[in-house]
C-alpha cells in the first residue's frame, strides 16, 4: 500500500474528500537530529536535518520543507495540516509534497502501519514468532550482539590522559618510527620470517590470541576516544558474534550529528590507525629485543597489527571499518542499503524492463558507483562465503562440516538469490518486451548447456613404432666402441655397442697362467714317473681351469649390446663415448620395426566412457612441428594402468599425466586407463622413429556441457567425501 493509494483510492481525486484522510502516525522511537555532515553531492541542497531510526540504526537526511511539515504532523489529517500550514506560513499546502513525504516514511517504515497494512504485518509477525528453536539457533549462530559496557563517562574522564595522542607531532614521530622499523626489519627479513615458523606452537598460538585481543581492544578504544573528542557520544561497546566469531564493536552512531564529514572519517579511521601504531611499536621492539618470549610476543603484536589493519579493516566490501570509511569519504550514508537497492533495480530493468522508478535520483558516475559497489560486494561475498564454507568443511569434522557448509551457502548465497527470483516470478505479468530478449538469451544459454556436442577427447599420448624393443648391457661394463648410428637398419643379434670388463680380462689372464702352471707340473710328473694318483688330481685341476677359461671367454663374447629384433635404431642414448662405464639397467638403444606406428596414452575415468575401439581421431605432437596423423582407436584399457608404462607421459618426467614416484616407478595420481590407436596411412612419411610426445584428439561420443560439468563436480565431491 503506497501513499498514492492513500490519497487516491479510486484514482479519481475529486470523488473523495482528501481533507478527511488521516496522516500516518510517526513511530515514537524516531529522533529528529539537527546538524550533521551533509551527505549530498555538490550542487544539491544541503540537508541539515536527519531522522535517526534506532531500531534499524539508520539515518535519513531530510530537507527543511519536510521538517516543517513533520513539525505539524500531529494534527492528524490532511485537512487539518492544510489549515495549520495556512495559519503558520500563510500559503497553500502542496499536496505533492505531502504525498512524497508519506511515501518516503512508509517505504522506510518510519510510521505506524496504516490499517490496510496491518493485517499483512500481523501475519508476518505471527510467522516470525512461530520461528522454531532451530531457526532461532540458526539465526543466532550467524549473528548476535552482546553489549558489555556504557563507556561514555569513562572515556570522557580519561580523555585528558590520552590527549597527547591527538597531537600532530606525535603522529609525525610515529611515522618516522614506522619507516625506521620497516627499514630495520627489511635488513633482518630472514630472521623475521624464521620467527614466523617458531610461532606454530601452543605458546605461539596463545600469544597470537592474546595480542589479537589486545590489538582489538585498543582499536575500539581508538574509535571511542576519537568520537568523544570530536564531541559525540559513545553509547555502548561490546562483542558481536558473526558466525560464532567474536568481533568487538563500538557504537558510534551518534557521530552522525557531527557537523563535518571529516570528523566522522577520523572516527572511522581511528581504530585502524591505533592498530598500525601498535604494529609500528611492536616491530621496533622486535628489532631491539633479545631473542625469547618477549620478542615472540612483539612479533605476534606486529604481525596481527599489520595484517588486520591492512588486509581486513581496509576492505570496503565487508561491513568493517573500511566500509564506513569509504561511505563517509564518498559522503553516501547507508551506502550498502542504497547501493543494493540500486543494484537490484538495475538488474531488474536490464532483465525485464519493469519501468520501475530508480530507487534514488543519481546519474552518471554516482549511479555507476552505487551499482558497481553493489556488484563488487556481492561477487566478493559470494567467493568469501564459499571460501569460509570450504574452510569449515575441511577443518571441522565432516558431518558438522557439511551442515555448516549448507548453512553458509544456503543463508548467504542461496536465500538472497531465491528471494530475488521470487520477486521476478511474482512480477512476471509486468515485464516488458525486454523480458522476451532475456528469455531468449536464457534459452540460448540453456540450449548450449543441454545440447549434446561432439567434444574432442584429448588424451596425452606418445607415438611410437607398433613393434619396438629396448637394448641393455648384460652386466656393468665399459664401452669400447659404438658400431651404429641412429636411424641405421640392424638385424637381430647384431652388435650395436662393444663393451669390455677389465675384471674378466684379469680373471682370464690368471686362469691362463694357472692352466700353464698345472700343465708344466703334469709334464714334470710323467718324466719322474712318481705316484699316479697325484697325476690324476693334477689332470682334474687342469680340466677345471680349462672350463673356467671357457666360461670367462663366453662371458667376454657376450659383452656387447646387441639388437633385440630386426629393425632400425630408433634411439641411441647420448654420451656413449668409449671408456664410459654403464650399468645393466640403463636403456642404451631402442630398435623399432618400421612400417606400423601406434599412439599410446592415458585417458582419465571421466572421459573413458566417451571413447571405444573403432573411434577415429588424430595424433598431434607436443610442439606442433609435424603434420598430424589420422588414427583409429584399437584398444581401451579395462582396468586402470598403475604404474604408467609410458613413463615419458608422467608428470614426474615433465609429462601431462599427474603422477608420483614410488619404488622407482611412476604411479598415476588418479585412475588412468591405457588407450592405443593405430596410425593410418604411410607410416614412413618423414617421421623419425623415436617416441614423440603429443596428444590423441579423438572424436568421442557427444555429451552436453551441462552434463559434463555436473559429472566433473560430482567426481570431485565423491573423491573429497572419500578422502
Ligand atoms: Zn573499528
Amino acid at each position: 500500500m503506497t501513499a498514492a493509494a492513500t490519497l487516491e483510492p479510486t484514482g479519481a481525486k475529486d470523488d473523495i474528500d482528501v481533507d478527511s484522510l488521516p496522516l500516518p502516525q510517526l513511530r515514537q522511537d524516531l529522533r529528529l537530529i539537527e546538524g550533521g555532515a551533509d551527505g549530498q553531492e555538490a550542487g544539491e541542497a544541503p540537508a541539515h536535518w536527519r531522522i535517526h531510526d534506532p531500531a534499524a540504526q539508520r539515518f535519513f537526511a531530510i530537507d527543511r520543507a519536510a521538517v516543517d511539515l513533520l513539525a505539524l504532523w500531529r494534527v492528524g489529517t490532511v485537512g487539518r495540516l492544510r489549515a495549520a500550514v495556512r495559519a503558520r506560513d500563510g500559503r497553500e499546502l502542496d499536496l505533492d509534497n505531502v504525498q512524497r513525504l508519506i511515501e518516503f516514511l512508509q517505504v522506510n517504515e518510519l510510521v505506524h502501519p496504516v490499517p490496510e497494512q496491518t493485517f499483512a504485518r500481523v501475519m508476518r509477525q505471527r510467522q516470525a514468532m512461530k520461528r522454531s528453536p532451530g531457526e532461532w539457533l540458526l539465526h543466532n549462530y550467524l549473528f548476535f550482539k552482546v553489549p558489555l559496557a556504557r563507556p561514555d563517562a569513562f572515556l570522557r574522564r580519561t580523555l585528558p590522559y590520552v590527549g597527547g595522542l591527538f597531537h600532530p607531532a606525535f603522529w609525525a614521530g610515529a611515522l618516522v618510527l614506522g619507516l625506521l622499523g620497516l627499514y630495520l626489519v627489511s635488513r633482518q627479513w630472514e630472521a623475521f620470517l624464521a620467527t614466523f615458523a617458531d610461532m606454530f606452537s601452543v605458546s605461539g598460538i596463545v600469544s597470537f590470541g592474546l595480542s589479537l585481543a589486545l590489538v582489538k581492544t585498543l582499536h575500539e578504544l581508538g574509535h571511542g576516544y576519537t568520537a568523544v573528542r570530536m564531541g559525540s557520544r559513545v553509547t555502548t561497546m561490546g562483542v558481536a558474534f558473526v558466525v560464532m566469531t567474536p568481533i568487538l564493536y563500538t557504537d558510534t552512531t551518534d557521530a552522525w550529528r557531527l557537523p563535518r564529514r571529516r570528523q566522522r572519517v577520523m572516527i572511522d579511521a581511528a581504530g585502524m590507525v591505533v592498530e598500525l601504531l601498535v604494529a609500528v611499536l611492536a616491530t621496533l621492539a622486535w628489532v631491539f629485543l633479545p631473542d625469547g618470549g618477549v620478542r615472540h610476543a612483539a612479533f605476534a603484536l606486529a604481525t596481527t597489527g599489520w595484517v588486520l589493519s591492512l588486509a581486513v579493516n581496509l576492505n570496503p566490501l565487508m561491513r568493517f571499518d573500511g566500509y564506513y570509511l569509504f561511505s563517509d569519504l564518498l559522503g553516501i550514508p547507508n551506502l550498502q542499503e542504497r547501493s543494493f537497492a540500486m543494484g537490484r533495480w538495475w538488474l531488474r530493468e536490464l532483465l525485464f524492463g519493469y519501468g520501475d522508478p530508480q530507487p534514488e535520483p543519481a546519474h552518471g558516475r554516482r549511479k555507476a558507483l552505487l551499482v558497481g559497489f553493489a556488484y563488487a560486494t556481492w561477487i566478493y561475498r559470494f567467493f568469501l562465503f564459499l571460501g569460509i564454507a570450504l574452510l569449515v568443511y575441511h577443518y571441522f569434522f565432516k558431518l558438522l562440516g557439511i551442515f555448516l557448509f549448507a548453512v553458509e551457502v544456503g543463508w548467504f548465497i542461496a536465500m538472497p538469490v531465491w528471494r530475488e527470483m521470487k520477486v521476478w516470478f511474482g512480477r512476471r505479468q509486468e515485464s516488458g518486451s525486454r523480458a522476451v530478449v532475456t528469455a531468449l538469451v536464457i534459452l540460448g544459454l540453456a540450449g548450449a548447456l543441454l545440447v549434446p556436442f561432439p567434444y574432442v577427447v584429448r588424451i596425452p599420448a606418445v607415438l611410437t613404432a607398433t613393434q619396438q624393443a629396448p637394448a641393455f648391457a648384460p652386466r656393468p661394463a665399459r664401452i669400447e666402441s659404438v658400431h651404429v648410428r641412429q636411424g641405421q637398419a640392424v638385424r637381430a643379434g647384431q652388435v650395436l655397442i662393444e663393451l669390455s670388463a677389465p675384471e674378466i680380462e684379469q680373471q682370464l689372464q690368471s686362469a691362463h697362467e694357472r692352466h700353464q702352471l698345472i700343465q708344466d707340473r703334469l709334464g714334470r710328473r710323467s718324466a719322474d714317473g712318481r705316484d699316479l694318483s697325484e697325476s690324476l688330481v693334477l689332470a682334474r685341476e687342469l680340466h677345471l681351469e680349462a672350463d673356467r677359461i671357457h666360461g670367462l671367454e663366453r662371458e667376454r663374447s657376450r659383452l656387447a649390446v646387441r639388437a633385440p629384433i630386426d629393425g632400425v635404431v630408433a634411439e641411441l642414448t647420448s654420451e656413449l663415448s668409449p671408456g664410459r662405464w654403464i650399468d645393466e639397467k640403463t636403456r642404451l638403444a631402442l630398435v623399432a620395426k618400421p612400417g606400423a606406428l601406434e599412439a599410446r596414452g592415458y585417458v582419465d575415468a571421466e572421459d573413458l566412457r566417451r571413447i571405444e575401439a573403432g573411434d577415429k581421431g588424430r595424433f598431434v605432437d607436443e610442439l606442433r612441428l609435424l603434420d598430424s596423423r589420422d588414427i583409429d582407436v584399437v584398444r581401451v584399457g579395462a582396468a586402470a594402468a598403475d604404474p604408467l608404462d609410458n613413463w615419458v607421459l608422467a608428470s614426474t618426467f615433465g609429462g601431462p599425466v599427474p603422477a608420483r614416484m614410488q619404488g622407482g616407478k611412476a604411479l598415476a595420481e588418479h585412475a588412468a586407463f591405457e588407450v592405443a590407436a593405430a596410425a593410418i596411412g604411410d607410416a614412413h612419411a618423414g617421421l623419425p622413429l623415436t617416441e614423440i610426445r603429443g596428444e590423441m584428439q579423438i572424436r568421442g561420443k557427444p555429451q552436453s556441457l551441462g552434463l559434463r560439468v555436473l559429472r566433473r563436480v560430482s567426481h570431485v565431491l565423491v573423491r573429497e567425501a572419500g578422502a
